[in-house]
Order: C-alpha cells, then sequence, then structure tokens
C-alpha cells in the first residue's frame, strides 16, 4: 500500500536485473540522490509508461454515469432493512459518480437526507436537503422533501423556520394543485402532526441550554513552546552526533501531561482494499465500503456524508470548505491521476503532495539550493550530524556584530526555531546511503513517470481549448519547467518515508447494535507526515503514548517522566507486541538501526523461556515448560517433556477451533459458540499458561457471548479472566488494559450493577485519559455513563449484579 503495486514493482526488478552491469554500478555507486535520479529516468522507456498506464487504467477513478442509479438502489435496499448508516455510505457513492447540477446528484443526496434524518444527524440532513435543491431536486417531489425539512427544524428546535418551511409548502400546494394528487392525504396528515409539534414545543416554557457542544479547548498546550512550534514548554530539542536530534524533558512531566499536539503536515488517506477493475468480477461498482468512503480525504475527520471532487469519483470530503482546501492546495493537480497515484503507492502519493504544497512556502527556492549544494557534498555521509551548515536556511553562516551566529540544529530556520513546514520536512533523514540500489532505482523511475504524467497533462492543458481555466491553471508551467529538480525533491522524499512516516490510526469500534460490548480495534487510516513527532526517538517500551483526533496528533507522557530524561515514542514494535529478536531485526531493516532501549538490553539477557503470554505449561503439573526444540518442565520433580512442535501444532489447532467459535458467535449461534468456546478453555487449560494471549481471547469471546445472552454476571467473570491476561502482557496503565476495562464498565452498566460498574468507570477513566486526554470518545461514553448511573433511582432489593 505504501510501495507501488506488486506487478509494477516486479515489473522494475526485472528491468532492473536485465541493465548492463556498467549502468547498474553507475546507479549503485552514483555520489548524490540527483544523480540516482537522472541515471535512472533516463532509462524509462516508452514501453514502461504504457505498462504503467495500463495499469492505472485498472482503476475506477472517473464518474462512471452507469453508477449513481446502481448505488442508489443499493442503498434503497440497505435502507429497508434499516441500515441506515450503509444505506447514507452507498448513496454517497452515488454521489461521488454523480455530475454536479444532474437529477442524478440530487436524488443521491436528497436519499441520503433520510437516511441521515434516521441516524439523528439532523444538522448533516438539513445540508443534504440543501445540496438537493440546489443540484436541481425534481419539482415532482418536492413537497416529500420539504416535509423532511420541517421536520428536522422542528426536531433541531427550529421552531420558526419550520414553521417558515410548512408555510411554503401549503402555498406550494396551492399554486400548484397537481402536485397535491395521490400522496395529499397523507401529506396533509403529516403537516397537521408537525405543526401541533411545534405548538407543544413553544408550549414549553424552559429554554434548553443548545446542544452538547463539545469544545476543544483542553486540546491545547498549557503553554507553546518558544523553539519548536506544535510542542508543549515542557520539552527541549536537543542534538548530538550519535543521537541526532532528540527531545528531552525540561522539568518533571506527568502522567497525561500533553507534550505535542501537531497536525499532519502532510497526510494521505490508505485507499484500503481499493481492487483493480480486473480482479473484482462480480459487477464493476463495489458496494464495499473501504475508509476510502468514510473519512474525509482532507482532514480526515469521519463522515457519512461525503462531499465529493466535482471532477473524480474517488476524492471524497466531509465539507465543502475541505474541498475547496484541497483543490487549491494540491488536487486539482492531482485529481486526473487518481489511477496513477493509486499504482504508485501511498509514498509516491505523498511526496508528490509534499512537493505540491512547497510551491507555497516558496520553497522552489529551497529546493534548487538544497539539491544544488547537496550535490557538490557528499551526501552518503550521516547527514543529520555533518548537514547543518549545507543546509543552512537562507544566508547560509553569518556574521552578527562581529559574532559568528551559531549555526542551528538541522531543520530549524536563522533563529533556531523548528516548526511544522516544508523547510522541517525536507530535513529529515533519507538514509540515501543505507538503502538498496534495486529500491533507490524503483523509487527513482517511480518518481520519473509521475513526472512525466505531471508534464503531458500540463501540456495538454496549455494546448487545449479548455474553457475550464480551473484545469489550465491546474498545472503551471513553472512547475513543469523544473520537473528535474522536483524529481530529486521527490525522490528524497520517498526515501524520507521509510523511516519518518506515521501511520495515523483511528479506534474502530466493532460490532452491531445489538452487541452490547463493542470490541475496539486499532485501524491504520492514512500516512502522513510530522516533523515535530519526527524529532522523537524509539523505544520498545516508550515514555509516551500517540493517539490522533482527525489528521491531529497527540503526544501525551504515558508515565512520569523526570526532569533531564529523553521523550521517547515506540515506532512500532512494542515490546508487548513482539520479542526482542524480532524488534530489532525489523528496527534495523526499515530504520536501520540497532536499538540499545532498557527492554532489549534486559531482554537479550534473560534466559529464553518466552514471554509469559506465549508460553506453554506443563500437562500434569501446569509449571512452565522449558528450552528449544524440546521443552521440558519447569518444576524439577516433574519429567514431563515434549517437542515444540508437537506444542505448536495443538496450538494452530486451538486456532482453527477458536476461529470457528467466533464465526458461530458473530452469527449470532451463542450457545454452539458458548459450548465450542468452553471446549476450547478446556484444551487451552492443558498446554498453554494462564496467561496465554489465546487463553485471554477465548475468555474475551466467552464474555462477549454471555453478554449477548443477558448473563451479565458470567460475562463480567470471563472478561476479568481476560482483563488478566492483558495486564500481564501490557501493564495495569496501558492503553489495552484501558480498552478492555471499557467493556468490563459496559458489562456492568448493562447489568446494573451500580457500584461494579461505577468503579469500573473510575479505573477505566484513569488509564484511557492518560493516553487519549479528555474529549477522547470513550471518555465522553464513560462519563455519560457514570452521570445515568448516578441519576438512578437507588434499586432496593435485587441481586448484586
Ligand atoms: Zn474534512
Ligand atoms: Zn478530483
Ligand atoms: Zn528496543
Ligand atoms: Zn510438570
Amino acid at each position: 500500500m505504501d510501495l507501488p503495486v506488486d506487478e509494477w514493482k516486479s515489473y522494475l526488478l526485472e528491468k532492473w536485473s536485465l541493465l548492463p552491469i556498467s549502468v547498474r554500478l553507475a546507479i549503485s555507486t552514483a555520489k548524490t540522490l540527483s544523480d540516482v535520479f537522472l541515471l535512472s529516468s533516463s532509462l524509462l522507456q516508452p514501453e514502461d509508461e504504457i505498462f504503467l498506464k495500463r495499469l492505472s487504467r485498472g482503476y475506477l477513478v472517473g464518474k462512471d454515469p452507469g453508477a449513481p442509479l446502481f448505488y442508489r438502489e443499493e442503498g434503497n435496499k440497505k435502507f429497508q432493512e434499516k441500515d441506515y448508516a450503509g444505506a447514507a455510505v452507498l448513496y454517497s457513492k452515488g454521489v461521488s459518480h454523480s455530475k454536479p447540477n444532474t437529477e442524478d446528484i440530487s436524488l443521491c443526496y436528497a436519499n441520503r437526507s433520510a437516511a441521515l434524518f434516521h441516524l439523528g444527524q439532523y444538522e448533516t440532513c438539513l445540508k443534504d436537503i440543501i445540496k438537493a435543491q440546489t443540484h436541481g431536486y425534481p419539482e415532482r417531489l418536492q413537497p416529500k422533501i420539504m416535509l423532511r425539512k420541517a421536520e428536522c427544524l422542528v426536531t433541531m428546535g427550529r421552531l420558526q423556520e419550520a414553521s417558515q418551511t410548512i408555510s411554503d409548502l401549503e402555498s406550494n400546494f396551492t399554486a400548484k394543485p397537481a402536485l397535491a394528487d395521490s400522496p395529499f392525504q397523507s401529506l396533509q396528515r403529516n403537516l397537521h402532526h408537525l405543526k401541533m409539534k411545534i405548538q407543544e414545543k413553544k408550549n414549553l416554557t424552559e429554554t434548553f441550554p443548545a446542544a452538547l457542544a463539545k469544545a476543544f479547548e483542553d486540546m491545547d498546550l498549557r503553554e507553546e513552546n518558544e523553539q519548536i512550534s506544535s510542542a508543549s514548554s515542557s520539552v527541549t530539542l536537543c542534538t548530538d552526533p550519535l543521537k541526532g536530534r532528540y527531545l528531552i524533558a525540561t522539568k518533571d512531566i506527568l502522567p497525561g501531561e500533553l507534550l505535542v499536539k501537531e497536525a499532519a503536515f502532510v497526510s494521505v488517506l490508505n485507499p484500503g482494499e481499493v481492487q483493480p477493475l480486473h480482479q473484482a468480477l462480480d459487477s464493476k461498482w463495489s458496494t464495499r465500503v473501504t475508509n476510502g468512503d468514510l473519512y474525509c480525504h482532507q482532514c480526515l475527520k469521519h463522515t457519512l456524508a461525503t462531499v465529493p471532487c466535482d471532477g473524480c469519483s474517488y476524492a471524497k470530503y466531509c465539507s465543502q470548505e475541505c474541498m475547496q482546501q484541497a483543490w487549491e492546495l494540491y488536487h486539482r493537480i492531482e485529481c486526473s491521476l487518481g489511477g496513477l497515484l493509486l499504482t504508485l503507492g501511498v509514498f509516491c502519493h505523498i511526496a508528490l503532495r509534499l512537493t505540491l504544497l512547497a510551491r507555497f512556502e516558496d520553497a522552489g527556492e529551497i529546493i534548487r539550493k538544497l539539491c544544488d549544494e547537496t550535490s557538490h557534498k557528499d551526501i552518503y555521509l550521516p547527514e543529520s550530524k555533518n548537514m547543518v551548515k549545507t543546509l543552512n536556511y537562507g544566508q547560509g553562516e553569518s556574521e552578527e556584530n562581529g559574532n559568528i551566529v551559531q549555526t542551528p540544529i538541522p531543520g530549524c530556520d536563522v533563529n533556531g526555531k523548528y516548526e511544522n513546514n516544508y523547510y522541517a520536512v525536507f530535513n529529515l533523514l533519507p538514509h540515501t546511503e543505507n538503502h538498496s540500489p534495486e529500491h533507490k532505482f524503483l523509487c527513482a523511475l517511480s518518481v520519473s513517470a509521475l513526472c512525466r504524467q505531471l508534464e503531458a497533462a500540463s501540456l495538454q492543458a496549455l494546448t487545449t481549448n479548455l474553457e475550464s481555466s480551473k484545469l489550465k491553471a491546474a498545472v503551471t508551467p513553472e512547475f513543469c519547467s523544473d520537473l528535474d529538480i522536483w524529481g530529486v525533491a521527490m525522490l528524497r522524499h520517498m526515501l524520507q518515508l521509510q523511516c519518518n512516516a506515521q501511520a495515523i490510526t483511528t479506534i474502530q469500534h466493532i460490532g452491531s447494535k445489538e452487541n452490547i460490548i463493542t470490541d475496539s480495534r486499532q485501524v491504520r487510516l492514512a500516512t502522513g507526515i510530522f516533523p515535530v513527532v519526527s524529532l522523537l526517538n524509539h523505544s520498545c517500551s516508550p515514555n509516551t503514548s500517540v493517539s490522533f483526533i482527525s489528521n491531529v496528533a497527540t503526544i501525551r507522557a504515558s508515565q512520569q517522566i523526570g526532569k533531564g530524561q529523553e521523550i521517547l515514542h515506540c515506532y512500532g514494535p512494542h515490546e508487548s507486541r513482539m520479542g526482542v529478536a524480532e524488534r530489532q531485526q525489523k528496527l534495523r531493516s526499515q530504520y536501520f538501526f540497532d536499538c540499545n532501549c532498557p527492554a532489549c538490553q534486559t531482554e537479550a539477557h534473560r534466559v529464553a523461556a518466552g514471554p509469559r503470554w506465549e508460553a506453554f505449561c506443563c500437562n500434569s503439573c501446569r509449571a512452565p515448560m522449558q528450552g528449544d526444540d524440546v521443552l521440558s518442565c519447569g518444576n524439577r520433580s516433574c519429567t514431563e517433556s515434549m517437542s515444540r512442535d508437537h506444542l505448536v501444532s495443538r496450538l494452530q489447532n486451538l486456532q482453527q477451533q477458536v476461529d470457528m467459535a467466533q464465526k458461530l458467535l458473530r452469527n449470532g449461534k451463542l450457545e454452539p459458540a458458548i459450548r465450542r468456546l468452553l471446549g476450547c478453555r478446556h484444551d487451552a487449560e492443558s498446554f498453554l499458561s494462564a496467561e496465554h494471549t489465546m487463553v485471554g481471547e477465548i475468555e474475551d469471546d466467552l464474555a462477549q457471548a454471555y453478554a449477548a445472552l443477558g448473563d451479565w454476571q458470567k460475562s463480567a467473570t470471563h472478561l476479568q479472566r481476560s482483563l488478566q491476561v492483558v495486564e500481564v502482557r501490557h501493564g495495569p496503565c496501558s492503553v489495552e488494559m484501558g480498552h478492555e476495562l471499557f467493556k468490563l464498565a459496559q458489562i456492568f452498566f448493562s447489568g446494573f450493577a451500580i457500584s461494579e460498574a461505577l468503579n469500573t468507570i473510575e479505573k477505566a477513566e484513569k488509564v484511557l485519559l492518560v493516553h487519549y486526554g479528555p474529549w477522547h470518545d470513550d471518555i465522553q461514553e464513560l462519563q455519560k455513563m457514570k452521570s445515568c448511573l448516578l441519576d438512578l433511582p437507588p434499586i432496593p432489593v435485587g441481586p448484586s449484579m
């Protein structure tokens, strides 16, 4: 997903292997990125471009005139099944394939407004009604939509406007009596009903406070750092030859304190499992819902009511404003390149967008200068360390009052300030010397093919007499005149991304409405670049926690951090998720360093019994089993031994059993699911440690099954066992623990076990606040549960749960 699709990758790797050795050698030993780029791009042949174009055409990114009707009908089916969210998304797909100002688009918007109405999203519903009307909603259907508008306004308490809408509707009737034919009677009834409602509401003397608008105040840093934008004043930027740049605490920091709050400089939504057309055999139009259908492509906000780009079907936004912004900043150039960008992958897409954004910082000059300067230096030296002078911004080193101004830390401006800007991004390390020549060739040719397409698009825009000035302005001649320089910059960005790309994640709650316990899982939403977050070094047991709201990253202390200690963040390989060898290998191959964090040091010396959540135990005495190929019981008085292969295959069998049970659970076959899960648990007990991840998973599933049956007591008992497993693996203050406590709180809450619920809510809140801060959805939900419980009248007698 980050790199180009496999077909293009293997095509280029084959091309590489067929190159004469002398050419490969020239590229491998090229001294600068600019040489790598120029040497490689001279090898891009027309047939390569044809091959790439064929791959790109496989994606449906334009507007398909047949699609709106198809999606509207599919949406209507979901609507009939009362799956309003599902319906809304399908109507959105219809919208994205419709041309502006057509009946198609207005009908899709109108249908979507109905779905949103049922979902209680009145504000968005109103917006859709207005959109339907401005795009030419048919006269004959007007009464229906105006009635919905009135209902919406009444529900929102905007009574004046509601009355106005109703009288408009009525005058519409008298003016065009033909309208009032068949559905007239029921419409009259509805109108009457609504008027009564308005009167009722007016009679309520008490005025309710406006909706519970969530202020996002807390989201701000208490005191912003003067040296580093987006960071708190509790940290400072340091640099040294070994570590490069890093952040340390300038004072004692408490768990939960917000340290960095930074909007992505660029983010590109991960398209999800977009399949090229030739692979999706069943239908040209997919009804599958991906991230691309649910999140704004500009700000990453979740929405069921996307607004599409006028020119393509793949770019969708949460609002007109985001659409406009994206268009101005980058999309007018990307719009026609959708298929190509999907083929070349997210990194290439980000690289393009970075250079497009660079135009607004007058960065053409920066890039030219930097590329020029770096081409004279040996950029294969460890860069951040000695590049300071080379990358000095603007004037270079200068003299002021006879004193030589100290050279700033790379990425900082002349005043030593580090900001979320293109200059800082450009200074992130590409680690050119560490990437394999094949990889550099792959990136260089992909970028170069993209440049040729940009050139072609700009020529076309210049030569064709398109009245659309939008498109004409799209690719400006200045942008193309220096495509080679922009190409080198893009190549640099592609190489930087391997170490500096940040996965933007969100917590998705899975489980249908009938499920009382929502299971949450982290999903990768987008890939972004955050110059300030990039300053943090890695640890396998970090002292911070990162989370996202839309495209804004927040980093909070997850534990106490003493003054002078380094602020550390985990790049992915966390000690609770993988063993030391795997982590080391991953960090070396992706980030080019040997991790020396305390977790790695202690684990490397520990005898290899493996972590408890992966441990096998003795069949007869339950002591942990130890050893490599053959494991023997750790209890000296016991003689049990077992081959690892045997244990591993037992574990695989068990996994299959659990998978089957989960399938039953998903299909609502609760009793058979429970029977099977109890069998699995029995089996697990005979050879897995009590804290084995698999045991936790089984307990968690049992908890879910019992909750669905309404047996709160059993459900809670099983979840508490799962909680123990999570605690051993991730620690009592981990975000994973927070999610598990959240589930337990839901169970107690639904079982009206008031004191247990309040107690668990408090624990969950305490843990989650540290990681997420007060405005996260989960925290809000916990608070709602709490106030609901506190408002309940005391229940005199009854079971404890
Ligand atoms: Zn948006
Ligand atoms: Zn577009
Ligand atoms: Zn480590
Ligand atoms: Zn034993």
